[in-house]
C-alpha cells in the first residue's frame, strides 16, 4: 500500500534525510587509494549513530554493513570488508540509511577514486544527470512512467544502459515501502504521484549490458559481463510543485 505521509511524518524524515546525506557526504570524503571499505563504513556509521539514528542498512534482511560500497563492476549491495581495498582509477558506490524517530533516509553516489578512465567519469555524470532528468517529473499529478522513462532516455544518448532488477522505491517507516520505482518505463504509465508521497528514485546505470547477477555470498550485485556500473539516489518528497530532495545537504 502507497503512504501519503502526514506533515509530522515529512517533518521527521527530513532529519533522517538530512544525516543520511551527511553521512554519504562523509563517506565519499574518505574514497582514497588504499583504503578499505569496512573504514569507509566505519566512518557513516559512526556518524549516524553520532547524531542520535540507526543505520537503515545494518541487520537488513542480515546485511553485515552500516552502508552498501560497491566497485567498478559492483552494481549494488557490497558487504563492508578490512580486506577489500580501493585504488586509484576505482568508482566506488555508496548507499546509505539512516532511521530516527521513526522514519528512514536512502541516498546513494557513486565516487572516483582519483584518475579514472573517460568511461568511468562519463558513466557516473551520466547516471547523476538521468536522476536529475527522472526528478524533474516528480511532481504530484505525473505518473511513475514519466520519471522512469526519462531516466533511462537520458543514459540511452550515452549508449548506457539501466538495471532492471533492482529499482527505486517508496521510503518511510520501513527502507522499503510500495510503490516500485523502475529507472524505465512509458510516459503517462504506472503509479500516480500524490503530494507527501516519499519516494527513492535511484538510477543504477551500467557502461555494457544491463544483465546482473548475484554473488555467492547472496548480497553482491555485479553486471554479468564485467562492465562499468554506476548508481545516484536520494530521497525524493513529492509536493504540488518543485520535488524536494531530502537527501540532499
Ligand atoms: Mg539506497
Ligand atoms: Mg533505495
Amino acid at each position: 500500500m502507497i503512504q501519503i505521509k502526514s506533515d509530522a511524518a515529512v517533518a521527521a524524515m527530513r532529519t533522517a534525510g538530512r544525516i543520511t546525506g551527511e553521512a554519504l557526504y562523509l563517506g565519499g570524503q574518505a574514497v582514497k587509494d588504499g583504503v578499505s571499505t569496512k573504514h569507509i563504513d566505519d566512518i557513516i556509521r559512526h556518524h549516524i549513530e553520532k547524531c542520535g539514528a540507526k543505520p537503515s542498512f545494518l541487520g537488513y534482511g542480515g546485511f553485515p554493513g552500516s552502508a552498501c560500497i560497491s566497485i567498478n563492476d559492483e552494481v549494488i549491495h557490497g558487504i563492508p570488508s578490512k580486506d577489500r581495498i580501493i585504488h586509484n582509477g576505482d568508482i566506488v558506490s555508496i548507499d546509505v540509511g539512516a532511521f530516527i524517530g521513526g522514519y528512514h533516509g536512502d541516498s546513494a553516489c557513486t565516487f572516483l577514486c582519483g584518475q579514472v578512465s573517460e568511461e568511468a567519469k562519463t558513466l557516473v555524470k551520466a547516471t547523476e544527470e538521468a536522476f536529475y532528468k527522472g526528478v524533474a517529473f516528480a511532481v504530484a499529478g505525473n505518473r511513475l512512467g514519466d520519471i522512469g522513462s526519462a531516466i533511462h532516455e537520458h543514459v540511452m544518448t550515452y549508449g548506457f544502459d539501466v538495471v532492471r532488477e533492482y529499482v527505486g522505491h517508496g521510503v518511510g517507516r520501513n527502507l522499503h515501502e510500495d510503490p516500485e520505482v523502475p529507472n524505465y518505463g512509458h510516459p503517462g504509465h504506472g503509479v500516480r504521484l500524490y503530494k507527501n508521497m516519499v519516494i527513492a528514485i535511484e538510477p543504477m546505470v551500467t557502461a555494457g549490458s544491463h544483465e546482473v547477477r548475484v554473488g555467492k555470498d547472496g548480497w553482491l550485485v555485479t553486471t554479468r559481463d564485467h562492465s562499468l556500473a554506476s548508481h545516484y539516489e536520494h530521497t525524493v518528497l513529492i509536493t504540488d510543485g518543485e520535488p524536494v530532495l531530502l537527501t540532499k545537504i
